[in-house]
């Protein structure tokens, strides 16, 4: 039997101390928040997607950073293995569109009772309001920790679950990052990711609060595309957000940040090819030759772009439409399957739902999520250089990893 040490009582932490004391170890969870789980009380809109019930492929397939060091982890525990421990304590679960799934209450509180009664089970120790200031190491082995009082704790091995830099104020605020560089451990470029992103244009926030459905959304750089997808997006008074936006972020972020802007346009007519939407204008236009371009506009159009496409067209909105000529009809045809905007930034950690970057997979043994060059320490969560898409995905990373860091403890 070791003495273990899980530092942070998050969705990583929380995992990791059940594996390791169903294991029949002795472990202490230690946690700086006055509660245990500080961010699941947030996730899903304070629902918790707490996996995605999909099988191992497709969920490797919506991991953005890292998919393949997570192989042994999510084989190892996988999303049905979720839904079934957290339905063994105590809490009923349902599949929602997407197969992403919740509590069947609707409530995070009861994703995270259920993992407290797991911790029970085993007789974990938590400590909570305690905050641990470093990871104590000797030669290349972990001896303990040391809190921020002072006080030293010692161990046979630390679980690092400290999470990445995202919404701070549960809790996350890098400490684990700063632990593992001063203890030469690799630390790959952080940003945020799963977040809304600024856009130069004052034509955008113009129309906040705007909600696109079935829209296509494309961001370039000068040589090439870098982002396609389908799906809803939000203007917002400073730039885009929305399911699509975010996902987007997750793959543009770094290249955002090394151009410093990117081109942007959204297709507002995915299912139409330029020719047929050309048709079905003419078509409108036939039928309302003595009507202002304005009102015609509002039939293919959400009110709020209206103003906008006269203003990118520099149209005068009392025009009629027997006056448009076909060079600027093919313009209007132009901006609804081409309408641009120019990306300036991410937002910042405290909207982003995760924190790409982080201690690099390359330091850490995939099948047992020990870190390679310190005998000991154990790494698992957002803190390492794991990222996916929403749909919960980044919440079974956490619980995969932190169940094969706790299982793999000798
Ligand atoms: C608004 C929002 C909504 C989200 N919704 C979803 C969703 O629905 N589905 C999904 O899959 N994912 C979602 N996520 C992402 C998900 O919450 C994270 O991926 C997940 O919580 C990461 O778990 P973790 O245990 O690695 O880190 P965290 O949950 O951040 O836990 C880290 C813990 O370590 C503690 N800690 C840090 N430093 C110390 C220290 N020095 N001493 C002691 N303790 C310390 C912190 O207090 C914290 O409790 C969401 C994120 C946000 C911000």
């Amino acid at each position: 039997m070791s003495k273990v040490i899980v530092i942070g009582g998050g969705a990583a932490g929380m995992m990791a101390a059940y594996a390791a004391g169903m294991c029949g170890h002795k472990v202490t969870l230690l946690e700086k928040n006055e509660k245990l789980g500080k961010k699941i009380y947030i996730t899903g809109k304070g629902r918790c997607n707490f996996t995605n019930a999909c099988n191992e492929e497709d969920f490797l397939k919506n991991v953005v950073s890292n998919p393949k060091f997570l192989y042994s982890a999510i084989y190892t525990f996988n999303s049905e293995a979720m839904i079934d421990f957290i339905e063994m304590h105590g809490t009923k679960t349902k599949v929602e569109r997407g197969n992403r799934a919740f509590p069947e209450s609707d409530h995070a509180s009861d994703i995270t009772k259920a993992l407290k009664n797991a911790l029970l089970e085993y007789k974990v120790d938590i400590q909570l309001n305690t905050e641990v200031k470093s990871i104590l190491v000797e030669g290349d082995k972990v001896t303990g920790v040391e809190l921020k009082d002072k006080k030293r704790i010692s161990c046979d091995a630390v679980i690092l679950c400290t999470g990445g830099l995202s919404y701070q104020t549960t809790g996350s605020t890098g400490d684990g990052l700063k632990w593992a560089k001063s203890l030469g451990l690799k630390v790959t470029d952080t940003r945020p990711a799963l977040v809304p992103l600024n856009v130069a244009e004052a034509y955008v926030p113009q129309m906040q609060g705007l909600a696109l459905k079935n829209v296509n959304l494309t961001i370039c750089d000068s040589k090439k595309k870098l982002y396609d997808g389908f799906g809803e997006m939000l203007f917002t008074h400073f730039g885009v957000s929305g399911p699509l936006v975010l996902s987007a972020s997750s793959i543009i972020g770094k290249k955002l940040q090394s151009a410093g802007k990117l081109s942007a346009t959204i297709d507002l007519k995915p299912a139409l090819s330029f020719e047929e939407l050309d048709a079905r204008i003419l078509r409108d236009f036939n039928d309302n030759m003595n009507k202002h371009l304005s009102s015609v506009l509002r039939g293919l159009l959400p009110a709020s772009m209206v103003p906008v496409f006269i203003e990118l067209l520099d149209f005068d909105d009392m025009r009629q439409i027997n006056s448009i000529t076909k060079e600027e009809r093919l313009a209007i045809i132009n901006l609804l399957k081409v309408f641009p905007f120019t990306i300036t930034g991410l937002r910042e950690y405290k909207e982003a739902i995760i924190t790409q970057g982080g201690i690099s997979v390359k330091d850490i043994d995939p099948s047992t999520m020990k870190c390679k060059n310190i005998n000991g320490l154990s790494v698992a969560g957002e803190v390492l250089d794991l990222d996916a898409y929403t749909g919960g995905f980044n919440l079974q990373i956490a619980w995969s990893t932190g169940y094969l860091a706790g299982l793999s403890i000798e």
